[in-house]
């Protein structure tokens, strides 16, 4: 009987493995020229809760609009980039052509995210949106920070895409779609939620009021891509 590390060089030899943009057989699910390109978001004014792009005019205190309004349940979201290019790229082959092997490449331009602003927390435990590709980055998200990923959030019941639908449509199909699994552990604890795109922030910002019903203190959101 081979040996498991003689078994995946024999197949790797046999498919070998391609970046997910490129197609070249390079050995790595993300070649360095492909990642070269998906460069972090460099804004020195942004809205300081969600991480919004602001115009040096207009805004006040560097919040934005939706951020000023009340029910604000976060304390700040940032996302590695913006969703266009490669990045948007490779989200869609992770999501839908199920290429788990770009969870490593994935993780890293979190961590990076992290590294910058989340760092100095001390948060407790990481959380994500319930989804089988959501699931799988975290997970390896989790093993790099060494905090625990608990999985304590489900989806109990079906909700529609939420692209195609405007804001009121987006809070009102997610609205309640969501509970705890077990409702005492966040207590007066900090808790990091992954996604993988911030669009309008609808479901995320669903997650994080039922996070906070658990009694979080803080609940911080990181994604990798925001739209544009
Ligand atoms: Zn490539
Ligand atoms: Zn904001």
């Amino acid at each position: 009987m081979p040996e498991p590390g003689m078994i995946s060089f024999l197949k790797g030899m046999i498919h070998p493995v391609m970046c997910a943009v490129c197609g070249r057989g390079c050995g790595q699910f993300l070649c360095p020229d492909c990642s070269s390109g998906i460069l972090p978001i460099d804004i020195n004014r942004c809205c300081w809760y969600c991480g919004t792009p602001l115009l040096s005019s207009g805004a006040r205190e560097g919040i934005c609009s939706s951020c000023r309004e009340p029910g604000l349940n976060f304390t700040r979201h940032r996302s590695y980039t913006f969703y266009s290019g490669n990045m948007k790229r490779i989200i869609k082959k992770f999501k839908y052509s199920k290429i788990y092997g770009l969870d490593n490449a994935l993780a890293g331009f979190l961590h990076k995210t992290y590294r910058k602003y989340f760092i100095r927390e001390s948060i407790d435990y990481i959380e994500t949106v319930p989804g089988e590709h959501t699931k799988k980055l975290t997970k390896k998200f989790s093993k790099i920070v060494k905090i625990p990923f608990k999985g304590n959030i489900i989806k109990i019941r079906d909700t529609r895409r939420q692209s195609g639908l405007d804001l009121g449509a987006r809070k009102i199909n997610i609205l309640d779609a969501f509970k705890l699994r077990n409702c005492l552990i966040y207590r007066d604890k900090n808790i990091l939620i992954l996604d993988d795109v911030w669009t309008t922030g609808s479901t995320l910002k669903e997650i994080c009021r039922v996070v906070r019903c658990g009694g979080a203190r803080k609940v911080f959101l990181l994604t990798l891509a925001r739209g544009a």
